[in-house]
């Protein structure tokens, strides 16, 4: 399948995106991991962008677009892919579309994860992530604790709150969603992509609404 997944910080697009991701071998492909591992490695473009990263500022879209040309082509995405965080402006998915004409690549659909902000609020300040740049897992200390406290399942890096997840951070966050990336969802509605999914439950409600639409297309 190839999927954007549209939503708020917090909505559930990293969680959705894996769990889609073991279903059909597609790929999953969040720009917020490709971004945070540039930090942790301190590459050129990892200097760049940490301080942006740091504050919940987006990231500039021509910075953007240069990764996504490349990850696009990469071999892996030839059996779909599941864009978790991008595009995140209105220039991007405007990007993004000529991207696509120019690879011969056509979008099934983009999910809008739909959640109420006291819910949003709730899940980000109570989210940990694996520390480790090529793991990256995430856990809730509330409703899917690691086994062992502060330890990654999967990997046994220390888990950590991201550096963006302080409360003044992910309130700016907020805000730049609202400004910056909910007017994807009439971008997309206009280009007759959109789905609306309520993701306030569980990931299976959501995988059970993105499933039923893929059949019927
Ligand atoms: P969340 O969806 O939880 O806010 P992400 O991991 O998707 O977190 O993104 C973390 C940060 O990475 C963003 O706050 C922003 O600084 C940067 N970023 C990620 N994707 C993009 C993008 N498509 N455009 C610009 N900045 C981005
Ligand atoms: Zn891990």
């Amino acid at each position: 399948m190839k999927l954007i997944l549209l939503g708020a910080p917090g909505a559930g697009k990293g969680t959705v995106a894996k769990l889609l991701a073991e279903m059909d071998g597609s790929v999953q492909i969040s720009t917020g991991d490709i971004l945070r591992g540039a930090v942790t490695a301190g590459t050129e473009l990892g200097k760049q962008i940490e301080s942006l990263m740091k504050s919940g500022d987006l990231v500039p879209d021509e910075l953007i677009m240069d990764i996504m040309e490349q990850r696009l082509q990469e071999p892996d995405c030839e059996k779909g892919f599941l864009l978790d965080g991008f595009p995140r402006t209105i220039p991007q998915a405007e990007a993004l579309k000529g991207l696509l004409a120019k690879l011969g690549i056509e979008l099934d659909m983009a999910v809008n994860l739909e959640v109420a902000r006291e819910v949003i609020l709730d899940r980000l300040t109570t989210r940990r992530t694996c520390s480790n740049s090529d793991c990256q897992a995430i856990y809730n200390v509330k409703s899917n604790p690691s086994r062992q406290a502060g330890i990654c399942d999967k990997c046994g890096s220390p888990v950590i709150q991201r550096d963006d997840e302080t409360a003044e951070a992910i309130s700016h966050r907020l805000q730049t969603y609202v400004e910056k990336t909910a007017p994807l969802i009439g971008f997309y509605e206009k280009e007759g992509l959109l789905l609306t999914v309520d993701a306030a439950g569980p990931s299976e409600t959501v995988l059970a609404a993105i499933g039923a639409k893929l059949a019927a297309a």
